[in-house]
């Protein structure tokens, strides 16, 4: 069988997974929700949409009627991920939520709960999961290649255009750099370490108050401490460009990947020398794996469940009152 998916929010992002769509073997578009009838109306003609699967923000719950949809992908802004989730949850469809998942870890949470109650599963666009040379990297960490793992840095960044944006409005986005770049090097810590991590430290700077408002970071440095004694040092930053960099150092080798969680090309080698793994569309890759995990139970190397992104969000919460207090937060993953 084929995932039937629906997009909600036919912004930047949605228009990514579209198109990368048309290339999977195990997942199609059925469905559309949108605030913008003639978005409904364009995206409908162009995907093959018939119009009674076209809903906006009003009626979409009726999808519970809907035979032709199994799974709802929200792609609208990040404030606006929890209540939605929840209402494709409560007409018995899956949800697919763009990260981060929510605003803070309760709403994460909630969002997981609301699924497991409806019996739906919910899953997290972390498109890296599925990416062939960030598998790689962890394939040769499982088979102990780098030896005992030391140290990770991540380093996640961009100048962020025009002021007026939703991602520079803290109602909207929860916060800045971090809620939208700094989480790959979370996320990437995570699984790049492969352990939870047990403290965090952090810093925040801040240059340009006027387009960063109270409550929009502009760059952060945070610190993560590992059981094993590995940790981790990483900056999250809306004001530097070429920021894009994961390093893995372990006893016996490292890896490192620049660009590391751009659309790719992934560029990357280890100690052994480069790596080779073909590039293919992220989130082509990632809809057919999501497809196999909804579809027919699969486990996938790196998590990519509701779980998964609320680790992610306690992980922020303490990063952010980290900030705050100046002081070593303990987390409890
Ligand atoms: P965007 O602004 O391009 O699109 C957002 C869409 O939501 C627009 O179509 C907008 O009309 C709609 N929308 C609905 N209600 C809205 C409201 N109240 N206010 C503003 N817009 C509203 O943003 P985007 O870049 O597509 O990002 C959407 C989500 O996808 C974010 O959570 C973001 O973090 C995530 N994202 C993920 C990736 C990835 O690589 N996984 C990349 C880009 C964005």
């Amino acid at each position: 069988p084929v995932l039937r998916v629906a997009l909600m929010g036919l912004g930047g992002y949605a228009s990514i997974v579209a198109k990368a769509m048309q290339d999977c073997k195990r997942a199609k578009i059925t469905g559309l929700i949108s605030g913008t009838p003639s978005k409904l109306s364009e995206w409908g003609t162009k995907y093959n949409v018939p119009e009674k699967s076209r809903y906006n923000y009003e009626n979409f719950d009726d999808i519970k009627n809907n035979p032709d949809i199994d799974v709802v992908y929200v792609t609208t802004p990040n404030a606006l991920h929890h209540d939605q989730v929840i209402r494709v949850a409560r007409a018995g469809k899956h949800a697919i939520s763009e990260k981060p998942m929510a605003l803070n870890a309760k709403e994460g949470q909630e969002m997981v709960d609301a699924c497991s109650e409806a019996g739906v599963k919910l899953l997290v666009g972390y498109r890296m999961h599925f990416e062939p040379k960030t598998l790689e990297v962890i394939r040769m960490r499982n088979a102990d290649e780098f030896g005992k793992i030391l140290f990770f840095q991540g380093l996640s960044g961009f100048r962020i255009g025009d002021p007026n944006q939703w991602r520079l409005n803290k109602a909207l986005a929860g916060g800045g750099s971090l809620m939208d770049i700094g989480i790959y090097s979370i996320n990437g810590a995570r699984y790049m370490v492969n352990e939870e991590p047990i403290w965090v430290t952090a810093q925040e700077t801040k240059t340009d108050t006027v387009k960063f408002k109270e409550g929009v970071d502009e760059t952060i440095q945070f610190q993560l401490g590992f059981p094993s004694g590995a940790v981790a040092s990483c900056l999250s930053t809306y004001n530097m460009n070429y920021l894009d960099r994961f390093f893995l150092n372990g006893e016996k080798g490292f890896a490192e990947l620049q660009p590391s969680t751009g659309y790719g090309p992934i560029k990357g080698r280890t100690n052994k020398g480069a790596l080779t793994q073909p590039h293919v569309t992220h989130q082509t890759l990632q809809m057919d794996a999501m497809a196999g995990i909804i579809l027919d139970g699969d486990s996938p190397v790196v998590a990519v469940d509701g779980a998964e992104g609320v680790k992610d969000l306690k992980i922020i919460d303490a990063i952010y009152a980290a900030c705050a207090s100046g002081k070593r937060h303990e987390l409890n993953l």
